[in-house]
């Protein structure tokens, strides 16, 4: 007979056991096999009723529950109710090293008395009761501030079935509905038929309607999404419904950002997309910083991922034509665009995260060793990489490849009255024109204002604005970026590099490791706005992956404007 967890029995408070309720059920194949079942705030703990020694535990963890539910046997003549608890816990791969999630089932017979829906209601009970407290675990990364997802969370789930290679709809048939259903997550499928689908969809939507939007696709789908939100009159509120990434397209970069920051151990393809959803299941919300992008046309766009020119742009429009490959189109197209590497002319300014420490005049002579930055290659403290022996100019720092005072160098000239104050918080509404207001960003056809810095190189192979960790499933491209970090982690990569240089850094991105490279030619700052000025009359601007019309081009961040479904 079951026990309620209120009687107390001393041998389970001996055992820690004390929790939430406690009972002895039997095996769903076998009614002679007996087991004890605990639940407390934090585990289910399961052991065999058995006078043999061997009385193995089994713990199962509430913080990898998604769900339980409670249900009748196939056996319309069975008097017993069953209830369901699953899990994916972390379990290592067969065949292959390391660890993945993978799923679990434990399931109980309840027989306490003739009375079928007696049983039933007993079953309900600790289904309830395992679902409430696994509700309250989920794995959570320390320092990170998350809210829930209002339950039973009404998910709409985009799927583009062009995405990847094609098989977004096959993937979520196979390993995404069963899960949803298994949390109990009510959705509603909606299949895009055509770019911009998804866009229109949401600027119409009812969204009191919903409690989480999420996408089955690339980041293009999601892309989409954000525009559409941010279109609409009631933006400040839309923007704040709970976003959810699934990857089923060939440039998941956001999915495997949200996975890095979970801290779990590396995962691709369908390993990376449970493990998305198994977050999703979880719902726990944190903030997603936005990037607003003027483009000449005085197009506004919203991104979470991406600004990028140069290589980076080519290879992810020209590696389009491999996508039935999946994501290792961009190693490919890397490959590619390695053999006829370009040069772009253009400007290139930013407004750096710190102030650069104001050293004294003459501190960095160029027969003096400057100093060195605690990373090789990577200087937050200093607006730019100080690259030994080179020689200040008059009125410069000693950096070759930027300034920070005024310049007539060239259209990106610094302004000292300039309208913009850097001061002012970076997003702020304006009823008016229904949109955050750009703080930070003077006209594209004004000069940068004065605090900004204007790198002097004009030769670049690469520039790059990434704002999440990841820029594809296998390129840990921001190492230290996080979902709400209110930082732009600008890289640029100036001409001169040679093929075997640039590669052996997209090498070392996989393991985060570029940096450590100690590469001349690759800067890396932390900004909070920037501007671009292709002078190459001809060449390729993507947004998260999304190429957008070609000319100057500037940018600034609006700390945790959206909200991501993460963990
Ligand atoms: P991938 O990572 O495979 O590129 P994305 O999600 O980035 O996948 O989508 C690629 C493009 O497909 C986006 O530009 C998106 O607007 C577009 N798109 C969305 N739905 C459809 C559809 N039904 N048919 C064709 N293209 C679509
Ligand atoms: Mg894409």
């Amino acid at each position: 007979m079951e026990k309620d967890a209120s009687d107390p029995d001393p041998s389970r408070q001996r055992n820690g056991l004390v929790g939430v309720l406690y009972g002895e059920f039997t095996d769903t194949l076998n009614d002679r096999v007996r087991y004890s079942v605990s639940l407390t705030e934090s585990a289910l703990t399961v052991q065999r009723i058995s006078s043999s020694p061997d009385r193995t535990k089994m713990v199962f963890n509430l913080t990898d529950c998604v769900g339980c539910r409670a249900h009748r046997g196939p056996d319309s003549a069975d008097v017993g109710a069953y209830f369901t608890a699953y899990f994916y816990p972390f379990k290592r791969r067969w065949m292959s090293a390391g660890v993945t999630r993978q799923r679990v089932e434990q399931c109980f017979r309840v027989a306490l008395l003739q009375d079928p829906l007696v049983n039933l209601q007993e079953a309900e009970r600790w289904a309830h009761a395992i679902r409430d407290a696994s509700a309250l675990q989920a794995p959570r990364r320390d320092g990170m501030m998350y809210t829930e997802v209002r339950r039973p969370c009404r998910t709409m789930i985009l799927v583009n079935p062009q995405s990847g290679r094609g098989q977004a709809l096959q993937l979520f048939t196979g390993h995404i509905q069963g899960l949803l259903t298994e949390a109990s997550v009510p959705y509603e499928l909606v299949i895009t038929e055509r770019p911009n689908h998804a866009r229109e969809l949401v600027r119409k939507a009812d969204l009191s309607q919903w409690d989480a939007l999420v996408i089955m696709s690339g980041d293009g789908l999601l892309f989409e999404v954000i525009n559409g939100l941010m279109d609409r009159e009631d933006w400040q509120d839309a923007i704040q419904t709970p976003l959810g990434i699934l990857p089923g397209g060939s440039g998941n970069a956001l999915a495997a950002s949200v996975h890095h920051y979970s801290q779990s151990p590396p995962a691709w393809n369908e390993e990376l997309l449970l493990s998305c959803g198994f977050m999703l299941c979880k719902g726990l919300v944190g903030s997603l910083d936005l990037v607003s992008i003027h483009l000449a046309s005085r197009q506004r766009l919203f991104s979470f991922l991406s600004l990028a020119w140069g290589f980076v742009a080519d290879v992810d429009i020209e590696s389009e034509k491999y996508r039935h490959v999946g994501a290792i189109r961009f190693l490919m197209g890397t490959l590619v665009r390695l053999a006829s590497l370009r040069v772009y002319q253009g400007r290139l300014a930013y407004l750096p995260v710190k102030e650069a420490p104001k050293l004294p005049k003459g501190s960095i002579k160029a027969n003096h060793p400057p100093p060195t930055p605690q990373h090789p290659s990577l200087c937050s403290s200093l607006p730019c990489r100080l690259v030994p022996n080179a020689s200040p100019k008059p009125n410069q720092s000693s950096c070759r490849s930027c300034i920070s005072t005024n310049s007539n160098h060239n259209t990106i000239t610094n302004s000292s009255n300039s309208v913009v104050d850097n001061n002012r918080p970076e997003t702020q509404s304006d009823s008016k024109t229904a949109a955050p207001v750009d703080a930070l960003l003077p006209g594209l056809d004004q000069p940068v204002p004065e605090s900004w810095t204007v790198v002097q190189e004009e030769d670049f192979v690469l520039v790059l604005a990434i704002y999440q960790s990841h820029l594809a499933e296998d390129l840990w491209t921001a190492p230290g970026a996080m979902a709400d970090d209110g930082v732009i982690h600008l890289f640029y990569v100036t001409a001169g590099i040679s093929r075997p240089a640039l590669l052996r850094l997209f090498l070392a991105m996989e393991k985060g490791a570029h940096l450590a490279c100690d590469c001349p030619h690759l800067v890396y700052e932390k900004v909070r706005a920037l501007r671009l000025e292709p002078i190459s009359p001809q060449g390729m601007i993507t947004v998260d992956g999304e190429m957008v019309e070609y000319g100057p081009v500037q940018a600034q961040i609006h700390p945790g404007l959206a909200r991501l479904i993460c963990g």
